[in-house]
């Protein structure tokens, strides 16, 4: 089947008023990003939907690229037409007999926004249907259940014939509800957290905490390479690298055994906030998932979320492990965090962390100590790099209209 045009529809953000025209941007430029490789392509987009131009490229790589681009309601391939009754005629036919097989059944389904068509929907269906049994074989019609659905869109520039919707990752475009920090680790859960705060269209800025020399350079590769399969979503993603080994072991020294973790926890969201400010960002994201381990109790999200009034966003707060695994895989980020590598949490985590931390214990045991100095150090001394995701990375957004 020769297809010329994908049709992208976006749903959800279609209802959102006065903002639909930046999402609509939004959108547009995610999809330019991750299509980039297809130079051929041209672009329209009206207020419904954004209609895409093949100009010759094969739309197979192209629909696989657009499956992950949040925003898409569905898309479907199409074939473009003049509207008048004698063009959409051939093209339907040429369109079915190039798809149907022997002994298929199949139903025509016309929507009309061009009012002012010679024909209405139901005239156009019995039309079409009609040219189209008079010049096959062995197809029949059925309208409940048919093997090809056979659906003409008639617009007044153009009439457009498909056959079927993709569906589309679904979500809101990334960028179109803000920035915020992710706190990513080298595990499972952040990395799912962050693509479910994407996909609501949050702009992430990943920050991680490292300790060399008891955490490796291979460790902090792994998240930089979790960076990057999220960067396959969001277009790039920041990645704000800390350094936290004098901090964690200041912890150690000051703090008794069983509330290092707390402490350790408190920590880290304090340096996240402090960049999340500097970032001119307005949330936190965490992979914390209610009674996971021992810092993810009630007990220990009140002790830490203490710290900052910043809201915090925890997408996988009640999603069973199990499921964030399944997740993981489907989105592309299990095979990096099952490698092995430390986390300087895991280094320093004590035999019997406490499961109910209380929080005037801990605020205790760290006023003994100035951590101030050292977050505002670890701040500054941090690293950051621009991740992209090499197959589908771009130079810039250059704007096509
Ligand atoms: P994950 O699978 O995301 O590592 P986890 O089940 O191991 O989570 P914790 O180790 O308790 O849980 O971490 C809880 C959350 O704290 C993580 O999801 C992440 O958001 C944040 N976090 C933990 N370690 C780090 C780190 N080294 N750098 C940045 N954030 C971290
Ligand atoms: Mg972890």
């Amino acid at each position: 089947m020769k297809y010329d045009h994908i049709l992208v529809r976006f749903g959800e953000i279609s209802t959102k008023g006065k903002n639909r025209k930046k999402f609509i941007e939004k959108l547009r430029q995610h999809i330019r990003f991750v299509l980039k490789d297809f130079e051929a392509l041209k672009y329209a987009s009206d207020r419904d939907r954004i209609t895409i131009m093949l100009n010759g490229e094969d739309p197979e790589p192209i629909s696989e690229q657009l499956k992950s681009v949040f925003g898409i309601q569905s898309f479907s391939l199409a074939v473009k037409c003049e509207t008048n009754l004698d063009a959409i005629k051939d093209a339907a036919l040429t369109a079915i007999q190039e798809v149907y097989e022997q002994g298929n059944t199949f139903k025509v389904s016309t929507k009309r926004s061009y009012k002012q068509f010679e024909l209405d929907s139901n005239e156009m269906n019995r039309e079409i249907g009609g040219h189209v049994l008079r010049n096959t074989e062995n197809l029949t019609v059925n309208v409940k259940q048919p093997d090809v659905h056979l659906r003409i869109e008639i617009r007044e520039n153009a009439t457009y014939i498909t056959f079927k919707d993709v569906k589309g990752a679904g979500g809101l475009p990334v960028g179109s509800s803000g920035r915020a920090m992710l706190m990513l680790s080298g595990g499972f859960d952040s990395p799912v957290a962050g693509y479910q705060a994407m996909k609501r269209g949050i702009q992430i800025e990943a920050v991680h905490f490292f300790s060399p020399p008891y955490t490796s350079e291979r460790a902090k590769q792994k998240v930089i390479d979790l960076a990057e399969c999220l960067a396959a979503y969001g277009g790039e993603v920041k990645l704000h690298i800390v350094p936290f080994t004098k901090i964690q072991e200041l912890i150690q020294k000051q703090v008794p055994e069983n509330y290092t973790m707390t402490s350790t926890r408190r920590m880290m969201l304090k340096i996240a906030d402090k960049i999340r400010e500097k970032r001119d960002a307005l949330a936190i994201v965490t992979g914390e998932s209610l009674g996971q381990v021992a810092s993810q109790t009630l007990e220990s999200m009140y002790a830490i979320n203490h710290v900052t009034n910043t809201p915090i966003i925890r997408p996988l707060i009640a999603v069973d492990k199990n499921d964030i695994i399944d997740e993981a895989r489907r989105i592309g980020t299990y095979d990096t965090s099952i490698q092995p590598f430390e986390d300087c949490c895991t280094i320093f985590t004590p035999p019997s962390p406490k499961t109910k931390p209380k929080l005037e214990k801990v605020e205790r045991y760290e006023s003994f100590a100035d951590f101030e100095p050292m977050l505002d150090e670890a701040v500054e001394l941090m690293e950051t790099i621009i991740v992209t995701n090499e197959k589908k990375a771009a130079d810039e957004f250059a704007d096509l209209f």
